[in-house]
Order: C-alpha cells, then sequence, then structure tokens
C-alpha cells in the first residue's frame, strides 16, 4: 500500500528558543510556501505574548457526528467501556469476532467458555484514504483490557501480517498472555516484536500441527492447512457440545478437484468429530471453482526461469515464502544467482532459511550491487513492488531511482501477484515506467500455460469442499468485507444448513452459542469494535480529532492567518500575512486575498478599539474571542467565495 505525503505538523511547534526570543519567523509568499519553519505558539505561561492557534472550518457536517461512514465498522469507539457487558452464562460459549469481519484485515476472535478466554490471530491493515497519515490500524482490545484476568492464550494460525500485524501492541495491552504457534509464525513474530524493544517479550509456546495444549480449562488441538506461507495451521477448540474449527487462512492442495492425499489426512481428524461450529475464511468467495494449485505457479515459474534468455526479475509479496523459496531453489538448480531486493523481501527470505524451509548454498544469493558481474542469463532478481507501491523495489527500478540496480533492454519482469484492489492506477503507472526501458512484462493476466500467480485462499470449491469435510452445526463467516460474508453464508444454506444457525458478524457482535449446544445467538451489546489506529506511537480512534483534520486537509487544504495586534492601540501593526496549502493558489487570488485582509483588519479593530485603555497603559484583549471570531468569519466568507472549506488556522501575535 502506498505511504502518502504527509503534511507536516511538527513543523507548527515553537520551540524554548524562539519562544525566548518572542521571535515567531513566519513568512508568507504570493504562491503560497512558508519560508523557513512555521511555527505556532505552545501556549501556557506564553499566553501574554502569543496564543495557541486552534482550527476553524465552515462547516463539520462532513466529518462530525452526523457521518455515516463507519469505515471499520462499530459504532463504539475503543474509549467505550465493554464493563457492563455480564460473563457469559454456565455452559454458554461465547464468540466475539474483534476484527477481520466487515473488512479483509486485521483478524482477530475472541472465545469465551467459564473463566477462560483464547483469542485466535491478532492481525493488523494498512491504513487507507479513511485514516489518512495513520501506519496501519489493529482490532479493537477494549472488551480484553476489561477481562485481563481470564485470557489463558492467543494463538497464531500463520504469519501473515493481517494474523500477526498487531501482535506486538495488541498483547501488551492484554496483560501478555502466552502466545502459541508453529515455528515459522513465531519466528515472524519475533521479528515483528524486535522492532518495538520497549514491549516485554513474546512468552513463545511452539506448538506442532499435531499437538493439543490445554489452556484453563479448554483444551486446544490443531491441524496443517495449504496457504502460501509454510506453517499455517487451523486451530480446534474442543467443547462439551463439539469442536470450534477455525482454519485461517487455506486453500486445497489439488488438482483438478482431486484433493492431495496429505490435504486429506490432515483433514480426516473431521471425519468421526462433531463440529460444533465453523468459522472461516470468505476473501474469495466470489470466485468460481477450485483456487489454482500453488503447484501449477511453481511449474510455469519453473518453465519461465529456464526459457527466458536475459535476466529475470521477480516481483512477488514477500510473504509468500513457499513461492519464493521454489524460485531460489530452481534458480539454485541451473546454475543461476539470486539477489534480493526490498527489505520485507530480505527478511522474509533470511526467517525462511533460519526456519529450515530451503537452504541455498553458500553463494547462491549475491548482493544487488553484484548482479552486473555475471552474464544476463545467470541472474534472477526477487523484488517487492508488485502493486506499485511507490517506494519498493521495483517501482524505484520503474522509475529509475533504485541506486544498487537498474533494468536493461531485455530483461524480463514477472509480476508474480494479483492486484490488490484500490493499487490499479499505481500499478499502471509502474508498467508505464518498465515499458519505457524496454522491459518484457510478464503478469498473471498474460496469456499461456505458464502461470505466474495462484490466490492463497480457497475459491468457492474449495469452501464447499471444507463445508461437507468439516459437516458443522453452526456457521461464521468471517475474513471478508459484509458482503462477502453474506455470500459465504448462502453457499452455506445452498449446502442445506438452515438460516437460524448461521451468523454474519460485524466487528464486536457477540455471539452466544447455549441450550446445550442447540442454540445460537447473538447478543444486543456489542463489543467496542472502533478501529484502532497506530500513528507512530500513539494509538487513536476514528473520530480522533487529528484523523478528522488530516481527513479536512485532504479534502480542502488549509489557510492561516496571522495577525500582529498593537496592545496599546488596539490596532493591527501590519497587514495580516496569510498562508495557504492545498486550497487556492494566492497568486492567482489576490483579489480573495484583499478582501480577507479587511475583514481580519475590521473584525479584529472593531472589537479591540472599543476596548478601554487599562491602568496599565495598555488593553487587555481576550485574543481567543477575536480569534474565534475570525475563524468562524473567515472559513464562512472563503466557502462562500470558492465552495471549499479549507481548516482555518488564526494566530494572533499581541506585542
Ligand atoms: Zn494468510
Ligand atoms: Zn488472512
Amino acid at each position: 500500500m502506498m505511504k502518502k505525503t504527509r503534511l507536516s505538523f511538527s513543523s507548527l511547534k515553537i520551540d524554548e528558543k524562539d519562544k525566548k526570543e518572542n521571535k515567531i519567523p513566519v513568512h508568507n509568499t504570493p504562491h503560497g510556501y512558508i519560508k523557513g519553519p512555521a511555527r505556532q505558539s505552545a501556549g501556557g505561561e506564553y499566553k501574554k505574548k502569543i496564543t495557541k492557534s486552534s482550527t476553524y472550518q465552515y462547516t463539520q457536517k462532513r466529518f462530525g457526528k452526523s457521518s455515516s461512514s463507519r469505515p471499520f465498522g462499530g459504532k463504539n469507539q475503543y474509549k467505550i467501556s465493554s464493563g457492563k457487558i455480564p460473563p457469559p452464562d454456565k455452559g454458554v460459549i461465547r464468540i466475539i469476532p474483534l476484527g477481520g469481519v466487515e473488512e479483509i484485515g486485521k483478524n482477530m476472535t475472541a472465545i469465551e467458555i467459564g473463566d477462560d478466554i483464547i483469542l485466535i490471530d491478532a492481525g493488523m491493515h494498512f491504513s487507507n484514504e479513511l485514516t489518512p497519515g495513520v501506519d496501519y490500524v489493529i482490532p479493537n482490545t477494549t472488551y480484553l483490557e476489561e477481562r485481563k484476568d481470564k485470557i489463558r492464550a492467543l494463538f497464531i494460525t500463520h504469519g501473515h501480517l493481517d494474523h500477526i500485524g498487531g501482535v506486538p501492541l495488541v498483547l501488551s495491552r492484554i496483560g501478555n498472555p502466552p502466545v502459541y504457534s508453529r515455528n515459522l509464525s513465531m519466528l515472524m513474530m519475533k521479528k515483528r516484536q524486535a522492532e518495538f524493544p520497549h514491549l516485554p517479550a513474546l512468552k513463545e509456546n511452539l506448538v506442532e500441527k499435531d499437538s493439543v495444549v490445554t489452556c484453563g480449562k479448554i483444551k486446544v488441538r490443531f491441524f496443517g492447512v495449504t496457504h502460501t506461507i509454510p506453517d499455517s495451521m487451523g486451530v480446534i477448540i474442543e467443547t462439551e457440545h463439539g469442536w470450534i474449527v477455525n482454519p485461517g487462512d487455506y486453500k486445497l492442495d489439488q488438482v483438478d478437484g482431486v484433493v492431495s492425499k496429505e490435504e486429506e489426512k490432515e483433514y480426516s481428524i473431521f471425519d468421526k468429530a462433531k463440529i460444533l461450529l465453523l468459522m472461516t475464511d470468505s476473501t474469495n468467495i466470489e470466485n468460481e471453482g477450485f483456487s489454482l494449485p500453488e503447484i501449477k505457479v511453481h511449474q510455469g515459474l519453473e518453465n519461465l526461469i529456464k526459457k527466458i534468455p536475459g535476466r529475470i526479475i521477480i516481483a512477488a509479496f514477500s510473504s509468500h515464502i513457499t513461492r519464493l523459496a521454489h524460485i531460489v531453489k530452481v534458480a539454485e538448480a541451473l546454475g543461476k544467482k539470486i539477489a534480493i531486493d526490498g527489505r520485507s523481501m530480505k527478511t522474509n527470505i533470511e526467517v525462511a532459511i533460519e526456519a529450515g524451509f530451503f537452504a541455498p548454498k553458500k553463494g547462491t544469493i549475491i548482493p544487488l550491487e553484484e548482479t552486473n558481474n555475471y552474464p544476463p542469463n545467470k541472474i534472477v532478481v526477487l523484488m517487492t513492488g508488485a502493486q506499485g507501491e511507490e517506494f519498493a523495489a521495483l517501482n524505484r527500478a520503474a522509475n529509475k531511482s533504485n541506486a544498487k540496480f537498474s533494468l536493461h533492454k531485455g530483461d524480463t519482469i514477472i509480476l508474480s501477484a494479483s492486484i490488490v484492489p484500490g493499487n490499479e492506477l499505481a500499478v499502471v503507472k509502474m508498467r508505464d515506467g518498465l515499458s519505457r526501458q524496454g522491459v518484457r512484462v510478464i503478469s498473471y493476466r498474460t496469456a499461456g500455460e505458464d502461470f505466474v500467480h495462484a490466490t492463497g485462499h480457497g475459491n468457492q470449491e474449495d469452501v464447499r469442499w471444507l463445508h461437507l469435510k468439516t459437516h458443522p452445526k453452526f456457521f461464521i463467516p468471517i475474513h471478508g468485507n459484509h458482503y462477502r460474508l453474506v455470500l459465504h453464508k448462502e453457499l452455506a444454506m445452498e449446502l442445506g444448513m438452515s438460516e437460524e444457525n448461521i451468523i454474519v458478524p460485524d466487528n464486536g457482535s457477540i455471539i452466544e452459542i447455549s441450550a446445550d449446544g442447540k442454540k445460537m445467538t447473538m447478543r444486543k451489546e456489542q463489543a467496542p469494535s472502533g478501529a484502532m489506529l497506530v500513528d507512530g506511537t500513539s494509538i487513536s480512534d476514528t473520530q480522533d480529532v487529528v484523523i478528522r483534520d488530516r481527513q479536512m486537509l485532504s479534502q480542502d487544504g488549509m489557510f492561516v492567518i496571522i495577525a500582529l495586534l498593537d496592545q496599546k492601540t488596539g490596532k493591527l501593526k501590519k497587514s495580516p500575512d496569510l498562508i495557504s496549502r492545498g486550497f487556492v493558489y494566492l497568486k492567482e487570488n489576490q483579489e480573495l486575498l484583499r478582501q480577507v485582509r479587511i475583514i481580519i483588519k475590521n473584525g479584529v479593530e472593531n472589537f479591540t478599539t472599543k476596548i478601554p485603555v487599562s491602568s496599565h497603559g495598555g488593553k487587555v484583549v481576550d485574543l481567543d474571542i477575536i480569534k474565534a471570531n475570525l475563524g468562524e468569519s473567515i472559513s464562512k466568507f472563503l466557502y462562500q467565495k470558492t465552495a471549499k472549506r479549507p481548516l482555518v488556522i488564526p494566530v494572533i501575535l499581541s506585542v
């Protein structure tokens, strides 16, 4: 996902030095740029000379309370307590999807039985246009924070970020319970945890797909599933009324609909078991047939690596470790060298080697800058950036900003990934850059037998197979937007499940299985589910004023007024400075600015000249009132003149 360029608000902070000198170095230039650092007061004891500025906008309608958009679901914001929700009654099994429904990403499910809560996955998703500038989003943990003493364990199905990305911050908020996963997922979590050195270490518990563990009174077992990352597993929770099954992300290892023996064996544990509830992935519920098996992609890539004469550059998801390992093995067998470009690609390959998934010979992997020392047909480069991400390796190669690597005519680029919805434009732009350099591009859409990409999620037939194999009594579709969950529900009903046995949840829905496992219902209360936005080192929600400001700025820009008030006379010392960013081009709007200056001057002076001079020889002026009046009148005026609602920031300095 592309990171948007940020408008630096940190530069709007006055520092101690400037405070002492009482110097506010703000300059207005005709084109609206600030020369030198723009500053605003830090308020507090400094109020006498300058007031803290606040912002005004003509109307709050679009972003205020009336907004009906629920970007991440959940009317509740994360600060709202869930303390009033009573614990589940005896014999009741409570299931709460805390993330991953109403969306694809930040998967997390809580299961509460008696005094025990166990969790499955703690993912993240990247920010989007609704959360400008935010680093990423994690599930709401309020319900868990208020029941920390009941939390026994977090189980991780596999090492993708939508399942592990929230782990460090989630764990730190819920009392750091023990974490259970298979080896590779644990290594990936440890890499991520290392980015948060101030947080307590992971309480690691390695399990294998045939392990059985007991957490509190709950017995949990696992089974292996096929996905694009090794060590993926499903989780089974044993209850007195049968098993709760969550396979995590999966597709079937099959060719032409014939499921492999290994896969059949993994799932055979369900043959005689009583399955109370299935909760499973809805990502590809719209896709007909079976998912293309990964083996076809391996064959396709192998064919291409054999027959392409020049250098080969393969851009893939760095998380598709199974595929990357296969590419390295094939290239090595053909006597080719591998270079790696992109931080996440390097990290993941290191982790996979550490976990023992493949062991390239010494010298097979070479530094990127040495690729030119070998003949073109001896080089395969693995890169990040198949989605056209602005700063990823392939895009830097496409726009010639990659210092260590440049493309040559005759190179072949293989885009071994589908385009994630929303990234289409970025990919088009990148492909333009690539084709200007005379390279050939093979994508998953290129016709032919050599497949270069397959999804990691099951299509309709994989999903059907799983339902039939697990024959559950109840079903909760997860991992998908609402409409996908509904399609998944329809598929389950097609297979004969009755509607009252299926619940399509929202994030925070509290679902209970009661009456000796005979009934599944949704409580009227909801666990808090507002998205928790991770922004630098802070966590906030979508209603946060910072995020709202960013949304406004991204729509209509900002308009800063700086006026210098003479406290003795109550008059402005000079014509006010005006700064605009992302609003209108000041140079071409001189008339508008002239009128704004008049409004400011009149607005301020009409107010201040009426104030009598005090015994100290100056006027006691409440700058906050002036600012509020100015903010309102200017934002209204700008809206009338331009039909735009910039964020207006009045700053009044009194001397
Ligand atoms: Zn996954
Ligand atoms: Zn996933």
